[in-house]
């Protein structure tokens, strides 16, 4: 029997024709670094027709990529409504990474624009030349001198000079709710880094589910202040979630350090933030020198995730501040949002509803999961056994972008790379990681990439690293080297080896000279026994940098 209902596809265009006049009083808000300039929705909206109406004459039409190479920041939301709205992709990269992974990203996904920020020009100077298929350069600010970018073979606008000349409506496009909407890079564990496609179902289910009450829990009352970046993993979800809704946007641009945004928090004072545990970190020892108990005041709740959160920042923040920290937990993958750790209702007193809290949380209702063991077989979710999690839901990737790793699959399930146990009740504790890769402040560090670049230098036999759990970064590369014997060569040199080819804050800080990496029976790099020697602090470790 069919269903009498509507079938009305789940699109971006419904949700900006939405957010845009029911909540078209609501703000964005951008940080200046000495204060904030502020549009409601319904001027944000016009301005993104504008941009539709520029992107369709410079030529973008069907599911073409539209890029952004910018911070958090009004002009990156409105790439965020028009681009998916006028039926194109957008494509955001990820500015910390270095200049060949991003014309490596660029041109495997075939952008044809880049809207990059004043504050970026540089760094896009140096890949410009790189990216074979950008045709057009918007620069956004008023009056910006961008020079640094002519020469490259795309052509450069202003911004603002293209929006000014075109009109302030545009009928946005309804395409198939399961076509592309934008798109997102992931750091491969091996090669390459893989693209995520999102639809635009999995966008406004997704932005729907964050919304709700076990979730985010954002209303029209919210004030969200977005510090995880609008360049990873589609800001958590926060920005399109906002704008269905009608809660108001607080976004710091590239003033990232506790200072500003504190500055920020209390001028604006927003109940609701998102960032990875690196910040709060920050924040806390900036707050705790300022012994200002009230400056968190209007924070009601904040999303921490990313990297696992440590259980006593998370009680600092509610003991000190009477801020409460979500634990979450996610990937791009995912969309990112997975699972959430608010406690349930059932939990019975402070010491019980913390065993909840400090879990990776509970899987929201679009997100199944599983627990796989080694050899395939099922485990069941008693918060005993340990396995790695497989998920799979509407806004969980099927595939990478033009690439199957099928490695990654399993029987239509995502293979998340993270070894955890499940509770009964649906409490996910992670406990490992089987990806080798290291995240440090939120980004990722290939380690392959590293041992390949640290391998390339003559004196280096072998290379191995791993990361290793660091109070402020979450974690960081410690890079165990076998020199050639007859060679000498220390920790500073091939640092000053490694410069120039990836970027600074992916240059392993400690390093250690051993006679052999320890290898697994099939003969693969043992970095368990590597992680073990640190723990155990059998290896001797010199730091550079
Ligand atoms: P990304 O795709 O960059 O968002 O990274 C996703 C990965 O970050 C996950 O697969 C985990 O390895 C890690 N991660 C994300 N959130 C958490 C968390 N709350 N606790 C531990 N690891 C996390």
């Amino acid at each position: 029997m069919r269903s009498t209902m509507q079938d009305a596809p789940l699109s971006v265009a419904r949700l900006v024709r939405h957010g845009t006049v029911a909540h078209g009083a609501s703000e964005v808000l951008t940080w200046t670094g000495d204060g904030f300039r502020r549009a409601t929705y319904a001027q944000v909206g016009a301005r993104a027709a504008q941009l539709a109406n520029a992107l369709r004459k410079l030529g973008i039409d069907a599911d073409q990529r539209v890029a952004t190479y910018q911070w958090n920041d009004q002009e990156h939301f409105e790439a965020y409504l028009a681009v998916p709205a006028m039926g194109a992709v957008l494509h955001t990269l990820n500015v910390r990474l270095f200049s060949e992974q991003v014309a490596y990203i660029a041109n495997h996904a075939e952008d044809k624009v880049v809207i990059v920020d004043p504050s970026l020009i540089e760094p896009l100077s140096q890949v410009l030349g790189g990216l074979e298929t950008v045709e057009h350069v918007l620069v956004t600010g008023e009056d910006t001198d961008a020079s640094a970018l002519e020469g490259f073979g795309a052509e450069i606008h202003s911004y603002e000079a293209l929006l000014a000349a075109e009109p302030d409506s545009f009928d946005w496009v309804e395409v198939g709710e399961n076509d592309a909407a934008a798109m997102c890079y992931t750091s491969g564990t091996t090669g390459n880094p893989k693209g995520v496609v999102y639809s635009h179902r999995s966008i406004v289910l997704h932005s729907m589910a964050a919304c709700m009450g076990d979730a985010m829990g954002l209303s029209p009352s919210s004030k969200v202040l977005v510090i995880v970046p609008q360049f990873h993993a589609m800001a958590w979800g926060l920005p399109y979630a906002a704008m269905l809704v009608g809660a108001s946007l607080i976004l710091p641009e590239r003033f990232l350090q506790p200072e500003p945004l504190l500055e920020m928090i209390r001028a604006e004072r927003p109940d609701f933030a998102g960032a990875v545990p690196t910040i709060w970190q920050g924040m806390l020892g900036l707050l705790d020198a300022a012994q200002d108990g009230d400056a968190l005041a209007s924070l009601k709740e904040v999303v921490v995730g990313g990297s696992a959160c440590p259980p006593a920042l998370m009680k600092a923040f509610q003991e000190r501040y009477d801020v409460k920290i979500l634990h979450a937990w996610g990937m791009t993958e995912t969309s990112p949002l997975a699972s959430v750790a608010r406690a349930p209702v059932a939990a019975k007193g402070q010491d019980d509803e913390w065993r909840y809290r400090v879990t990776q949380g509970r899987f929201m209702a679009g997100v199944e999961a599983r627990l796989v063991a080694d050899d395939g077989s099922v485990l069941p979710w008693d918060d005993e056994e340990v396995g790695e999690v497989e998920c799979r839901g509407p806004w969980v990737t099927a595939s990478y972008y033009l690439d199957d790793d099928p490695e990654r699959f399993h029987d239509g399930w995502l293979r998340t790379g993270d070894i955890g146990r499940i509770s009964a009740d649906g409490f996910l504790t992670l406990t490992d990681r089987s990806k080798d890769v290291i995240k440090s402040g939120g980004e990722w560090i290939s380690s392959v990439e590293l041992e390949n670049a640290i391998m390339g230098h003559p004196a280096v036999s072998e290379a191995a690293v791993v990361g290793i759990p660091d109070e402020r970064w979450g974690e960081r590369p410690l890079a165990s080297v076998v020199i050639k014997d007859g060679e000498d060569v220390s920790a500073e040199d091939l640092r000053a080896f490694l410069a120039g080819q990836v970027a600074d804050w992916q240059l392993p800080d400690m390093w250690t000279f051993i006679d052999e990496v320890p290898k697994t029976s099939v003969g693969k790099f043992d970095k368990k026994v590597i992680r073990q020697r640190y723990a155990d602090a059998a290896l001797e470790v010199v730091s550079a940098g």
